[in-house]
């Protein structure tokens, strides 16, 4: 299959505050991989710098072998745990302003289509249920068609039934054989969506494995 992603020795200090403390994890292509960890564990932290939002203190972040560059800024595809959409604006034509900053696209009923944004591409964007705009800031990180999609607790706040609805989006998603990067605080997210979890608490992943590994390492410790 292939790393398409490697973090090795990632680290992130503020003064004494160690909000990521020297994490190493390898992505396969193709998989989905989540960090699953409570409030300020350093989730966050950790994918802001992959994505290059943040610079690490230390570490190496490659991308297809290389340190991220403009190859994994065309690439990628973020989902922000909070992303400021323009006022007055509706969702056709939020999904249209993205469009533009981007040379290759993905077409906007593709985008409709996948993200179920049919009943309410008219809508301003101020007006939408909190599901509704998770599934717009789903449909604006697919865009650019990424081969690599990171999604920063993408249905923190959403009801039940809500998020069983976003799965079912992002399940959709990686049928399409992309990377998917998911950081959660619920369990049964990491175990719906993702084929690798690393379980990070105060900066360190302090577990790793797939569904049935963790599950075992629980049960024997
Ligand atoms: P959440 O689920 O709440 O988003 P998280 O796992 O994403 O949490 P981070 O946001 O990465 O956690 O934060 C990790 C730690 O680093 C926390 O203790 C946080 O308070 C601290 N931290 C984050 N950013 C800064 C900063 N700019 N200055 C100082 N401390 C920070």
């Amino acid at each position: 299959m292939g790393i398409i992603l490697e973090v090795q020795d990632l680290a992130k200090h503020y003064r004494e505050i160690r909000a990521v403390d020297g994490i190493s994890f390898s992505i396969s292509r193709g998989i989905c991989f989540g960090l699953l960890g409570p409030n300020g564990a350093g989730k966050t932290t950790t994918v802001e710098m992959i994505e290059g939002i943040l610079t690490p203190s230390s570490g190496q972040i490659m991308y297809q072998g290389l340190p991220i560059g403009p190859r994994f800024r065309r690439d990628a595809g973020i989902m922000f745990q909070n992303t400021a959409l323009q006022e007055f604006i509706k969702v056709r034509e939020a999904l249209e302003l993205f469009r533009n900053f981007y040379s290759r696209t993905r077409p906007l009923e593709e985008l409709v289509a996948k993200c179920a944004l049919g009943e309410f591409l008219e809508r301003d964007t101020h007006r939408l249920s909190g599901g509704q705009r998770q599934r717009l800031l789903l449909a604006i990180a697919l865009i650019n068609d990424p081969q690599i999609l990171f999604l920063d607790e993408p249905t923190t706040g959403l009801d039940p039934q809500s998020r069983r609805n976003f799965w079912g989006l992002i399940n959709g998603i990686k049928k399409e054989q992309k990377t998917v990067v998911l950081t959660t605080h619920y369990m049964e997210e990491a175990e719906a969506l993702c084929d690798l979890i690393g379980i990070i608490d105060n900066g360190k992943i302090i577990a790793e494995g797939n569904l049935s590994q963790l599950q075992k390492t629980i049960s024997e410790n």
